[in-house]
């Protein structure tokens, strides 16, 4: 366990406060004037001015507040060859409880955004490796399609499918891609915990697109916020499998609503974002109109722009 303690001013003591106001905790030790309780780190504020971080992330939280010299030997990482940004997890992690989510489909024009989250509770996860559930970037689309529904089958899950219009809709409100993701991933994580309720997981697990604080803020004004044992790390689908059976349920759904959509259009709809994208979205407009190329596409890519460009030329 790592234990850093810094000795901070008046002034620095209150960046702390107000930094962790919303993990705030109430803790009635002697000399204690303020504790907060972070997934991975626990913070205390003692009256003489000493301020102690505790726990796996207690360097990334210190650091913050002032110079941190630790003894390396004791901070080591649960998977050394995997270079990951985010949450240090805690040892053994792979082998936990855990609810994890993932998303997919921000970076294709076509078809929806999907975030799904799966709970993996440790007497499952030998069984969901035996399905041979791992990083869905190793993993083709048709193993995905035929995966899904035994993980469906197996683990408590919940996947949302944000379709183009409503999509547009927010988009055009002003809502970020970022914003919109961590919208999702808080509505699937709520959902999940509220079916698997009492039971809880030892750690949701989010696969980081955004810094903590940042998804916080975007979801700040949403009613219920999904707040205790979340960690976030890049490349989660490798540190637990929930993180990757979550991943190929967002593969999964999205991939199903690409295929109703590519029959709506007649051809089959081109993935990602690129110059194929433009020509495809160029041919969909004329044939079918631009209301149409709208109800199926992520509008406000810049592939619309290329695509009228191409409309325009064709009709000279
Ligand atoms: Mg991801």
């Amino acid at each position: 366990m790592t234990n850093i303690v810094l000795q901070l001013s008046a002034e620095q003591q209150n960046n702390v406060k107000s930094s962790y106001a919303s993990f705030k905790v109430e803790r009635k030790a002697p000399g204690v004037v303020f504790a907060a309780k972070l997934p991975d780190v626990a913070v205390t504020v003692y009256s003489s001015g000493k301020v102690m971080f505790q726990g796996v992330g207690a360097e990334r939280e210190a650091s913050k507040f002032g110079e941190v010299t630790v003894n390396k030997s004791i901070t080591k990482t649960t998977n050394p060859t995997i270079s990951t940004k985010g949450d240090r997890l805690p040892e053994n992690f792979a082998a936990m409880s855990v609810l994890g989510s993932d998303e997919t489909g921000t970076g294709d024009y076509f078809g929806p955004v999907t975030v799904a989250a799966v709970y993996v509770p440790s007497n499952k996860i030998k069984l969901i490796e035996e399905l041979g559930v791992k990083d869905s970037k190793m993993l083709t689309d048709t193993i995905m399609i035929e995966m899904a529904p035994t993980i469906m089958a197996i683990c408590t899950h919940s996947i949302l499918t944000l379709r183009n219009d409503k999509y547009n809709e927010i988009q055009g409100k002003g809502y970020s891609q970022g914003k919109i993701k961590a919208m999702l991933h808080n509505q699937a994580l709520k959902h999940v915990l509220e079916k698997c309720a009492p039971e809880k997981p030892d750690y949701i697990l989010i696969d980081q697109f955004a810094e903590r604080d940042t998804y916080y803020k975007h979801i700040q004004k949403q009613k219920e916020i999904v707040r205790e044992n979340v960690l976030f790390s890049t490349k989660a689908e490798q540190l637990h499998v929930a993180v990757a059976a979550a991943s190929i349920l967002a593969r999964y759904s999205f991939l199903t609503e690409m295929e109703k959509l590519s029959k709506r259009a007649g051809v089959n709809l081109q993935k990602g974002a690129s110059g194929l994208v433009d020509k495809m979205a160029a041919q969909i407009w004329v044939k079918h109109g631009e209301e149409f190329l709208r109800s199926i596409s992520k509008w406000h890519f810049a592939n619309t722009e290329k695509a009228r460009v191409l409309v325009n030329k064709k009709r000279g």
